[in-house]
């Protein structure tokens, strides 16, 4: 047979398998979970429950419960990987390092805030109080928040890139959010580096009592912080449903818990005898470390509160599109927050990432739902992910802030720089 037959047979059969293999199964599946998703938001809609928002599974992946929400199919992925190859200079990063600097200032973290004592600074001392015990609580037992006392602790943040983050809460508690300290998000060669120096690296940082991962994003979860904290004595991953199956398959972590939207936690520590909270809430994103394991398992945010105060001290916003009414559900529920520490970055183009990001205008409709006293926004100058000038989430957000009169209290800080709430 002569070699052009044969090439044109072969590319023949190739057609066949890529329509009738992958094509036709794939959209028609997409379509399904499409119909069956619209059908089940469509079925919730004039519920005002907390039930409106409980996951949604179907044929076996996660699905966003809420109106504002498109699947994002692999046509569309790919469609905005292909747009993204013709913008040049993605991100607007200045070539000159000097100028990078000035932009976006590196401090090295002390992870307190300093105090002044006779004209000399010093830092606070981290007091050691390991967790005692973890439980789940039942999550229709929660009574309503009958406690009075708003939350007069200290909290020192120090935001580390993209929605990592270091909390202190009142010199004891240490939190760290989304752990990120690598330079790049899939590999050194391949794929996005980072377009700021780390401010410090994995050693550098206090040991933590729990880790708050909000999903499995390679941009929320690295490698290096799961090989770190594995297994640590005194750490706890507290994870989103489906996540810690992945934890201990893929790293043999057994020191995690999983938790589901609208479920909670209660932490006792050991030393001070103090009982926190985290609450598990909904978020509209999805998950997923490569193209065959996207939605396998939740994406959330979170809240944490000490027992007494009527306040949470904390809402980790990790990563979420922005939906009408599920902040102030969340507020209903749980009560105010003192710190906000939300997404600002990575929403262009609106038409792709609006169903899965927020825009600094939704930061601050969530800074109001939440009754937030303080926002920190985050998730931007890491790495380009998105097509927006890499500082225009800050330069929107705090332009937005002062209009509203909330700029004390609602910014972006700099990268290692703690915050004093
Ligand atoms: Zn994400």
């Amino acid at each position: 047979m002569p070699r052009t037959t044969v090439f044109r047979k072969s590319l023949k059969i190739l057609r066949h398998i890529s329509l009738y293999g992958i094509i036709f199964p794939y959209t028609s599946y997409a379509f399904y979970v499409s119909l069956k998703t619209n059908w089940e938001i469509t079925k919730r809609k004039d519920d005002h429950t907390i039930l409106k928002y409980t996951p949604l599974k179907i044929c076996g992946r996660y699905e966003n419960p809420f109106e504002e929400y498109r699947i994002q199919t692999v046509y569309e992925f790919f469609i905005n990987r292909i747009i993204e190859l013709f913008e040049t200079n993605r991100g607007g990063i200045p070539i000159d390092q000097a100028r990078m600097n000035t932009l976006m200032p590196i401090h090295k973290p002390t992870w307190t805030t300093t105090t002044s004592v006779n004209g000399v600074n010093t830092s606070k001392e981290i007091l050691s109080d390991p967790i005692d015990s973890i439980t789940l609580m039942d999550t229709f037992a929660l009574s309503k928040n009958k406690d009075s006392t708003r939350s007069t602790a200290n909290l020192d943040v120090t935001w580390l890139g993209q929605s990592c983050s270091f909390i202190l809460y009142n010199n004891s508690l240490k939190i760290l959010t989304d752990p990120l300290f690598t330079n790049f998000l899939i590999s050194p060669k391949f794929g996005p580096k980072r377009i700021t120096k780390l401010p410090c690296s994995i050693e550098d940082v206090p040991q933590p009592d729990i880790i708050l991962v909000s999903h499995n994003h390679p941009d929320h979860l690295d490698e290096l912080s799961l090989k770190t904290w594995a297994n640590k004595e005194n750490v706890t991953w507290i994870v989103p449903k489906g996540l810690g199956t992945f934890l201990k398959k893929n790293y043999d972590i057994k020191n995690y818990i999983e938790l589901s939207w609208w479920q909670s936690a209660k932490i006792t520590t050991k030393n001070l005898h103090k009982t926190y909270f985290v609450h598990c809430t909904p978020a509209m994103h999805w998950s997923g470390r490569s193209l065959l394991d996207s939605n396998e398992s939740l994406w959330c945010t979170f809240l944490v509160k000490e027992q007494g105060c009527s306040q949470n001290f904390l809402f980790h916003g990790g990563d979420t599109g922005y939906v009408k009414d599920l902040f102030k559900m969340i507020r209903a529920r749980y009560g105010d927050v003192k710190l906000a520490i939300l997404p600002c970055g990575q929403y262009c183009p609106q038409w792709h990432q609006k169903p899965r990001h927020i825009n600094p205008t939704e930061v601050l409709n969530i800074m109001k739902d939440l009754h937030a006293q303080n926002v920190l926004g985050v998730h931007w100058g890491t790495f380009v992910l998105s097509g927006e000038y890499f500082r225009e989430p800050k330069e929107k957000l705090e332009f937005l802030a002062e209009w509203e009169g909330v700029s004390q209290n609602c910014y972006c800080p700099e990268l290692g720089n703690t915050q004093q709430f």
